[in-house]
């Protein structure tokens, strides 16, 4: 049996629910006071916490892995390992400072007073850069701080950098990346590991399904060669007749990312009735 701890309630929660249904784990979400549940198809019990909770909780091996930002992971400072990076609940660590002030270089923030709720991080960059200023740990609207004199500069979660703006911020000093990861202790048992690796083999299966798409298109035979010179497929496009003479049916798979530069491209070379289809899940 695996242990996994994900977040009770969060931006972490819907979307490792989701990845664990994904990975046909069937369950019954925590509701508001379940906070343990087991899988009925998969040997997996599920702990719902808060995320500030999964990494000690991981160290302590109440359970044996968790999903959790990579932010907390790293606050925490356990002696944990990173089994999968999972993509989601991406975000960035970063100093902000009132809009109106010149910022120069990290040099900037001698003698300033910084708010935030990610001490350890912070710490560790102002001592790698040789700043001495000042932290001032709070636990939650951190962008706040500065306008109400709580503290001279913020080091917070950014995304999309709004909440920032609209608290008269701008962001000077990028400290850190962050997306959702997979943590687990260097010294899995056995048996543990085996749970996981099956677990982390599902998860790879719906991450890389979710990279690429099942395109079907129809072509004259005498544009087919033309047309697979271009399509990158896993190996090679399967090439169908169609019940109409000289057409064929090409079918293949490409990586999301190429989608619109190869749609535009194929119906340049002839290719009709385009139909892009996802996939769900993918073993390579
Ligand atoms: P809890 O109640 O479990 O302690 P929380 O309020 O501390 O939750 P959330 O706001 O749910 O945490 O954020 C969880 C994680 O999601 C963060 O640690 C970070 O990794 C990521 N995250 C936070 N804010 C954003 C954002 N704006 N965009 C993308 N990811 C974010
Ligand atoms: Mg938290």
């Amino acid at each position: 049996m695996l242990t996994i701890a994900v977040q009770k309630s969060g931006r972490l929660s819907e979307k490792t629910l989701h990845l664990l249904k994904e990975c046909g784990v069937k369950f019954e979400n925590g509701g508001k006071d379940k906070l343990k549940t087991h899988a009925s198809n998969f040997p997996l019990t599920i702990l719902f916490l808060r995320d500030d909770d999964i990494p000690e909780c991981v160290d302590d091996k109440i359970a044996d892995v968790g999903i959790v930002g990579e932010n907390v992971m790293m606050e925490k400072g356990k002696a944990l390992i990173i089994a999968e990076r999972l993509g989601f609940a991406k975000c960035r660590l970063s100093i902000a400072v009132p809009k109106a002030v010149a910022y120069k270089n990290a040099q900037d923030l001698n003698g300033l007073k910084i708010a935030t709720s990610y001490p350890v991080i912070l710490r560790s960059f102002l001592d790698k850069n040789k700043i001495k200023a000042e932290i001032h740990e709070i636990n939650g609207s951190v962008e706040i701080a500065p306008g109400i004199g709580l503290a001279d500069v913020i080091f917070d979660i950014v995304s999309t950098g709004s909440t920032l703006l609209s608290n008269g911020l701008k962001e000077v000093e990028s400290v850190m990346k962050s997306e959702a990861v997979m943590i687990t202790q260097p010294d899995l048992a056995i048996d543990k590991k085996k749970i996981l690796d099956q677990l982390l083999f599902r998860i790879r299966s719906v991450q890389k399904a979710a990279a690429y798409k099942y395109i079907l298109l129809n072509a004259p035979n005498d544009k087919i060669d033309e047309i697979c010179a271009v399509l990158p497929g896993m190996k090679s496009p399967t090439i169908m007749p169609l019940a109409m003479e000289n057409w064929s049916s090409v079918h293949s798979v490409i990586r999301e990312d190429d989608f619109w530069e190869n749609i535009e491209n194929l119906k340049n070379k002839g290719a009709q009735g385009i139909l892009v289809i996802p996939i769900e899940k993918m073993i390579l």
